[in-house]
């Protein structure tokens, strides 16, 4: 007589070393299977029906991970990582092995059905390089060292936003333009738990802020009453800290001189833009695509990098201010600018090498998206068809916050 089929599942984990408890996960998922402590968010394996409605609105993909067991993770357990465990080898008779292809099959299918309705799965652009992610963690991190930290918007602006520039030394720590870094705050919480580590984007260029330098830079704004932001921008040079990541494998800049590509933020938002542009300066001043700046500010005194930006030639970096607090001035947010804009932009997204890229704060994608719309309609073009074609095809990129 065949050995019964054994038991296995496959069980829904968040990976608490990229989570930024944001909660949007416990606010979509629709049977509460969602809950958190002080610690971590987690998934109550006896509730999640893997329905996948938390998997694309989650800002991070840290809720995109997958286990095969014979007995799932308790809540206890999840609330006391600081990461995930790796996938054990499961040992299993052939009913279950078999039992196992189906699940991952049944995963598969609904990941993509769901991807699918909300636009599709996120996917790095062709000719971008392989990216090196989570090469150290909170248990392992890399330690930096701050060689710069300085200023970025004007003293009388009340918005304190900073350029930092960390020092890896002789510690591989290998980024492409478009990641994040994890910085952890020593010390623990109220609760005596670790700080979890916040994401940082990575500011400058793959080969560093001086030409193979082992640096990078970071745009950090202060917030008030927050943890990591106050610390990162009131540490002295010389100061180590730690660092984990990096982090990111789809909003990649495409290493293809042809390539057009649109970028839209606003505040540190522009932190990954930086990298870009200093990238195509520094590896193809010479490129045939256009690279187009849409930056969002309150007032010129609040938008980091104005001085260098200006200094930026138009043939590299195509730039459009926005301003939405200038006394005596209309506001100006970046969709108004996009709109007035309509005929070269719609001329671009009907290339099949424009790439656009949207970063910032979140809730901004909604002006963008329908901006980009009107551009669309005014050329004849479908842009509810485009958008998910070029997203699919690793041409639409957001990063909100
Ligand atoms: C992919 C990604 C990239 C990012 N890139 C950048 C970047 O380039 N630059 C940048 O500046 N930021 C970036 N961020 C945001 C960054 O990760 C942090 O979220 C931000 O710096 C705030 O962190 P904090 O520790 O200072 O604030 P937190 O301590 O996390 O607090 C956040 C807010 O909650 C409030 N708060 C905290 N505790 C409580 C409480 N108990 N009760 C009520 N309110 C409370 C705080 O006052 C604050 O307003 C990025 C985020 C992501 C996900
Ligand atoms: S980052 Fe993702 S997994 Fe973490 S709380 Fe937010 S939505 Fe949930
Ligand atoms: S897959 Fe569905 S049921 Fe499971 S946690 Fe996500 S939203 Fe909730």
């Amino acid at each position: 007589m065949d050995a019964p089929v054994q038991e296995v599942i496959k069980q829904h984990l968040i990976d608490p070393e990229i989570c930024i408890r944001c909660n949007t996960c416990e606010e979509t998922c629709p049977v509460d299977a969602v809950t958190h402590d002080g610690n971590n968010y987690v998934v109550d394996a006896g509730i999640c029906n893997h329905c996948m409605d938390c998997i694309s609105p989650c800002p991070t993909g840290s809720i995109d991970n997958w286990r095969v067991v014979t007995r799932p993770y308790s809540l206890q357990e999840q609330f006391s990582w600081s990461e995930l465990p790796t996938q054990e080898d499961v040992a299993v008779n052939a009913g279950g092995a078999a039992a196992i292809d189906a699940l991952e099959d049944d995963v598969s299918r609904l990941l993509e059905e769901a991807r699918k309705g909300l636009g599709g799965k996120p996917v790095a652009p062709h000719s971008a390089g392989k990216p090196t992610v989570n090469l150290y963690n909170r248990g392992k991190p890399a330690t930096a060292t701050v060689t710069g930290n300085f200023r970025l918007t004007d003293a009388a602006s009340d918005s304190d936003i900073r350029h930092i520039i960390l020092d890896f030394g002789n510690q591989p720590f290998p980024v492409l333009e478009g990641q994040s870094i994890g910085i952890v705050v020593p010390g623990v919480d109220a609760g005596g738990n670790a700080h979890h580590p916040r994401l940082y984007s990575v500011a400058s260029s793959r080969d560093g802020e001086k030409r193979n330098a082992n640096n990078l830079a970071l745009t950090v704004k202060r917030v008030d009453g927050g943890l990591c932001s106050n610390y990162l921008c009131d540490l002295p040079r010389g100061a180590k800290i730690q660092v984990t990541g990096p982090f990111g494998a789809t909003f990649l800049m495409p290493d293809d001189p042809a390539a057009n590509i649109i970028m839209i933020c606003t505040g540190t938002g522009s932190a990954p833009f930086r990298g870009f542009t200093e990238r195509r300066r520094r590896a193809m001043p010479d490129a045939a695509g256009r690279l187009l700046l849409f930056f969002g500010a309150r007032r010129p005194e609040e938008l980091p990098y104005f001085g260098p930006l200006q200094k930026v030639p138009e043939k590299l970096l195509g730039k459009f201010f926005c301003y939405s607090r200038v006394p005596n001035e209309p506001r100006v947010y970046v969709q108004d600018r996009i709109r007035s804009e309509a005929g070269e932009i719609a001329k671009l997204l009907a290339d099949s090498n424009t790439h656009v890229y949207i970063c910032g704060l979140r809730g901004m994608e909604s002006g963008v998206d329908e901006a980009f719309a009107d551009a669309c309609r005014a050329a004849s073009l479908d842009w509810s068809a485009l958008k998910p074609a070029m997203r699919e095809s690793g041409r639409y990129h957001v990063e909100t916050y």
